[in-house]
């Protein structure tokens, strides 16, 4: 995948009153075009090999309701083209007839998915099942919409310059916000933006489709795909870090807020500490397990300023300081307490932990688990906390599969 493999072209110059040059030029940007279909039963074939291949003529007939004959008549021309190819017989279920599963051929097709943050952004080429192929990032010098588009451009160049064979399908971008369908960004608080046109101004500077997504939504769009929760009917996502965030799946759907912009989250109360966040709620979600509240309680128990980093107080909890533990101890009762809400009130079969500040609740699991437990009723369901330790290429990953959905399983 990804072989380094240049087109060239050849262009005639014509100079003046008609002399004739030839000029070779590398054209990089040349890239084939995608095989698979984007319509019609072929596509229907593609999208069910892509969720759950490989599969028999027969499953596939099963699963999109086709005949043998119609199945046939669509699995053809993919093997033909080289986007499907049929592996090693096997035997069928019941009397065993042996039988041929088909599988897609992806090693051509990749989209590119992006996350913005604040003071980075961070991408990925991957995959039409969101393997990642290439990752870079590059430091935002502001947050200035104009800076930051350059930025996005310039890093899916990047990427996409270390595979020029491959079709590319469009851009998947994230970004923690409320987002509308056009990739308009209505609010992004942690940005400063308010009303601010991402997606046409990538649009312009990549000539690719380009789909913006609000970053939780986008990161549990990878969950629902490939991650520990693809098989749970219903469950639910937690992120802490700068901000808190939320997102539910029920019967694989994901239910979107009217306005992702605001967490549904980040203010319930929770009775923990004596902190006040900007709203002035003492002892809410935000004010006792936000990154920057953590923080001001880690430099006055490490008797410092304001330069403390996560990373400071983990490393002084482990090593033994008492006042250090104590920060990360309030922040893992937060983090128990905020999940037993969840969990009485969404009833998920799991729930996935993640974001820049899971190192707290890895820190300290079973203070997770105990304040958890603690504050639900003896005989509730018990459900399964996922903690996950992710960096934000994992986040870009999530936009790549916003990208795979709207462009490759949505394709009409
Ligand atoms: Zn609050």
């Amino acid at each position: 995948m990804c072989r380094v493999k240049e087109s060239v072209v050849t262009t005639l110059l014509i100079v003046g009153g008609g002399a004739v040059d030839d000029q070779t030029v590398t054209a990089a940007a040349v890239r084939p075009p995608s095989l698979l279909p984007s319509r019609g039963t072929g596509h229907q074939v593609v999208v069910e090999l892509l969720l759950h291949g490989p599969l028999t003529r027969g499953e596939l007939g099963l699963a999109l309701g086709l005949t043998p004959g119609s199945v046939t008549r669509a699995v053809r021309p993919l093997l033909d083209a080289g986007v499907a190819a049929e592996l090693d017989v096997v035997l069928g279920p019941g009397l065993g007839r042996p039988v041929t599963p088909i599988e897609l051929v992806l090693d051509r097709d990749v989209v590119v998915g992006v996350k913005i943050t604040a003071a980075r952004v961070w991408g990925v080429v991957a995959g039409l099942r969101a393997e990642v192929l290439h990752e870079a990032s590059v430091e935002l010098p502001s947050t200035d919409p104009v800076v930051v588009a350059d930025a996005v451009a310039d890093i899916v160049r990047q990427l996409l310059s270390q595979c020029p064979d491959t079709a590319v399908h469009g851009v998947g971008v994230s970004v923690g916000g409320q987002v509308d369908g056009a990739g308009r960004v209505r609010t992004a608080p942690l940005l400063g933006w308010v009303d601010v046109d991402l997606g046409g101004a990538l649009r312009q500077r990549l000539a690719l489709p380009v789909v913006v997504d609000n970053d939780v939504v986008s990161l549990v769009r990878a969950e629902r795909w490939l991650g520990a929760a693809r098989d749970l009917d219903r469950f639910a996502l937690v992120t802490i870090g700068a901000g808190l965030g939320y997102a539910l799946v029920v019967d694989r759907v994901i239910l979107e807020l009217p306005s992702s912009a605001r967490s549904p989250i980040a203010h319930v109360p929770l009775g923990i500490g004596d902190g006040v966040c900007d709203e002035g709620h003492r002892g809410c979600a935000s004010s006792v397990l936000a990154t920057a509240a953590v923080l001001a309680r880690a430099a006055g128990a490490l008797g410092r300023g304001g330069d403390v980093s996560l990373d400071d107080l983990l490393a002084a909890h482990a090593s033994g300081h008492a006042e250090a533990t104590a920060v990360v101890e309030e922040a893992a009762e937060a983090l128990g307490a905020l999940l037993a809400l969840v969990a009485d009130l969404a009833w998920p079969r799991a729930i996935v932990v993640t974001g820049d500040g899971i190192g707290l609740a890895l820190a300290s699991r079973d203070v997770v688990d105990a304040a958890m437990r603690a504050r639900r009723a003896a005989d509730a369901e018990p459900v399964t906390v996922d903690l996950q330790a992710t960096g934000f290429t994992r986040w870009a990953r999530g936009a790549a599969v916003a990208a795979v959905e709207t462009f490759v399983v949505g394709a009409r």
